[in-house]
């Protein structure tokens, strides 16, 4: 969407579960600005569980992976994430380049960079509410933080590692620290954990990957390896069985499975 707009006293319109996979590109200095992988301008819009995944690259500014810029005061952006790069000049955003509405559960795990009010999250925020987001290290050059020109503040704009993605405990605090439905709440973000772990929470119910804070274990089942499992009670990873290299001395089994982790 270019420009989902408010019209005099109505409510915006609402983006909502839509995505990008395409690169966005455009050069220009000043004239060149709000672009966003989902929305380029919202003015008064609402864009919930939308994500891109590609290139947002452009020469100008207020350029956002999600959203150019969220203006207006009313405008939400909530539940979204961003994996694409995003490149521009000035105020440029892993979510969203220019704010002064509401920002929240959102993330951004994809390189952002520009040469002025560069944010892992946000690139310039004026007053607007900004919680609950992370974005992954290493993703803002020079060491800028999760909202252009500010120091990240817990519980606004976060950053987070690559192993604190990959654990859960990021979907779970998008959850707003919580893995059941609540009459106030449905659960946005999923993941699944243990083996073939998605790197990075997901806005899509599976089998099997809600996020719980409950233990997981290794295969052995003593060793403590996370905090968060896709089951209630907690979780262990299955035994990896792989046949032996030797065959068994002095039984009449030719070869045996060991586990390739815990060698039970
Ligand atoms: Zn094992």
């Amino acid at each position: 969407c270019g420009y989902n707009e408010r019209r005099y006293n109505e409510k915006g319109g609402i983006i909502e579960n839509s995505f990008n996979e395409g690169t966005v590109s455009g050069t220009g200095d000043y004239d060149v600005l709000n672009i966003g992988g989902v929305c380029g301008y919202n003015y008064g819009g609402t864009i919930k569980s939308c994500y891109n995944t590609a290139s947002v690259s452009v020469t100008g500014k207020k350029v956002g992976g999600v959203c150019g810029d969220n203006s207006d005061g009313t405008s939400t952006i909530t539940n979204c994430f961003n994996e694409g790069t995003v490149r521009g000049k000035e105020t440029i955003g892993g979510v969203c380049g220019n704010n002064s509405g509401t920002i929240k559960n959102c993330y951004n795990t994809a390189s952002v960079s520009g040469q002025y009010s560069v944010g892992g999250v946000c690139g310039d925020n004026y007053e607007g509410p900004i919680t609950n987001c992370y974005y992954l290290s290493g993703t803002v050059a020079d060491g800028k933080g999760g909202i252009g020109g500010k120091d990240d503040e817990n519980g606004k704009a976060v950053e987070m590692s690559k192993d604190r993605f990959k654990s859960g405990e990021v979907a779970w605090l998008l959850n707003g620290s919580k893995s059941v439905f609540t009459e106030e709440s449905t659960l946005a973000w999923y993941q699944k954990l243990g083996e073939n772990a998605d790197a990075y929470p997901v806005l899509k119910s599976t089998d099997h990957n809600t996020v719980y804070k409950a233990p997981l274990f290794s295969c052995d089942g003593t060793t403590r390896i996370g905090e968060y499992a896709n089951k209630p009670e907690g979780d262990k990873l299955s035994h990896n069985y792989q046949m032996a290299e030797k065959a068994d001395e002095g039984t009449s089994n030719l070869y045996s499975e060991e586990c390739a982790i815990c060698h039970n």
